[in-house]
């Protein structure tokens, strides 16, 4: 079959239609709608050879003339209440790419097609399941034994309904032992690739990100009896903070972002100055250094401000991430295939995280292409991409595919 881009829509509608109400896409993993989600995929593929590894991530392969496999993957979860295109489109689109290569006969390497396991962690707030068991850096079982979704069903027990033991799971890892490249298609979710009025870009890699507890530690005194300038009001320093990081973002550039989600003040009383005030800092960057830089500006100014308004400060490390960088040769043939398909391409990089960082992580060369989203918006039922350009995303990904079979056959 050649390969047919409107197919993959109106698959997409049909999966949406099967799987998702008028709040949205319900694919929530472990539940009987993803599992329902997997069968309809199956069933697409039928006559493909077809697995599930220890993590119940969903295997298609297509043997070649050489074992080295060339991966496309994506997921089948959805939030609650989701798009009908996060995720599912790399998996659907990604089918349209593996019956067109299946038609032309042996490839000359291995191509594989995989749905990731609970991609979203909407039920037991833990994301990348599948693909970080299959990268070999799950290492929060202890952790994760202990978690309970919104009913109180364990987080083991949840999986084992589905086939999976928690400590097993990490048997995936042999299925990337013979990848050699991985390719992987997403909605952008967010505004840019709209607002330059481009289809498609190609992911330079994601986000490293630091998130400090930023703690600023003044004196109670009562708002009516303490004079102006003899107060240690530590919501001034947090203020001054707050506005610093935004010309911090600016200054350093090249795609930074700086946000405090949340002031806590204590006491919170309209009768006292603000003895203690509790800031969530989030700070993001593609470029190690770059973060690193914005994360000893950001220190460096706290300590300035907790000195001019004569409060104290602290901070305390709550999470971090290297940014992870996808592989420059591939990142070179993405653009090529957009250029191709779209007449531009456009270098970005990602926000949130996605399956092919666990991989990248893993040490497989990787590249993400985006599609544009339609308002930036993604997690809700209001995702949305043109037509068009989904169709345009399908093209893309079979002619990177093709570029990628060449690649991996070369090395
Ligand atoms: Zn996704």
């Amino acid at each position: 079959m050649p390969l047919d881009p409107k197919r993959t829509v109106a698959e997409l509608r049909e999966l949406q239609e099967l799987t998702g109400d008028a709040d949205g896409a319900q694919r929530v993993a472990w539940t009987d709608t993803w599992v329902k989600a997997q069968k309809w995929m199956a069933g697409k593929l039928a006559g493909i050879e077809m697995e599930f590894d220890e993590a119940r991530n969903q295997w298609w392969t297509l043997p070649g003339d050489s074992d080295r496999a060339l991966i496309i993957g994506g997921h089948l979860d959805s939030v609650p209440n989701g798009g009908w295109l996060d995720g599912a489109l790399n998996v659907v689109a990604g089918s349209e790419v593996l019956r067109r290569i299946a038609d032309e006969g042996e490839p000359p390497v291995t191509v594989r097609l995989v749905s990731w396991a609970d991609e979203e962690g909407a039920r037991f707030s833990r994301s990348l399941f599948g693909s970080s068991a299959a990268a070999g850096s799950m290492a929060d079982q202890d952790e994760l034994r202990e978690r309970k979704d919104a009913e109180g069903t364990a987080l083991p027990d949840a999986i084992a309904a589905h086939g999976v033991d928690l400590d097993g799971a990490t048997g995936a890892r042999r299925q990337l032992e013979s990848a050699a490249a991985y390719l992987e298609l997403h909605i952008e979710q967010g505004p840019v690739l709209e607002s330059m009025d481009l289809p498609l870009g190609v992911v330079l890699g994601t986000f490293g990100v630091e998130r400090h507890l930023v703690t600023f530690r003044g004196q109670a005194a009562h708002a009516g009896s303490t004079p102006m300038d003899k107060r240690q009001d530590a919501l001034a320093g947090a203020a001054k903070l707050e506005l610093e990081i935004r010309e911090i973002a600016k200054r350093i550039g090249e795609g930074a972002v700086c946000t405090i989600g949340s002031v806590v003040t204590k006491p919170g009383i309209v009768t006292s100055v603000v003895e203690t005030a509790e800031c969530l800092l989030d700070q993001r960057h593609l470029d190690a250094t770059q973060l690193a830089e914005m994360l000893s500006n950001a220190e460096a100014a706290s300590r300035r401000f907790a000195q001019e308004e004569n409060v104290e400060v602290e901070w305390e490390r709550i999470w971090n991430i290297e940014p992870i960088l996808f592989d420059d040769e591939l990142i070179e043939l993405a653009d090529e295939s957009i250029r191709e398909v779209a007449g531009t391409s456009r270098r970005l990089p990602s926000g949130p995280l996605h399956d092919a960082a666990e991989v990248s992580r893993a040490g497989i060369p990787t590249v993400m292409l985006f599609v544009q989203s339609l308002r930036g918006l993604s997690h809700t039922k209001l995702e949305d991409t043109k037509e068009e350009h989904i169709e345009l995303s399908v093209q893309a990904l079979d002619r990177l595919a093709d570029r990628a079979v060449e690649w991996v056959g070369s090395r």
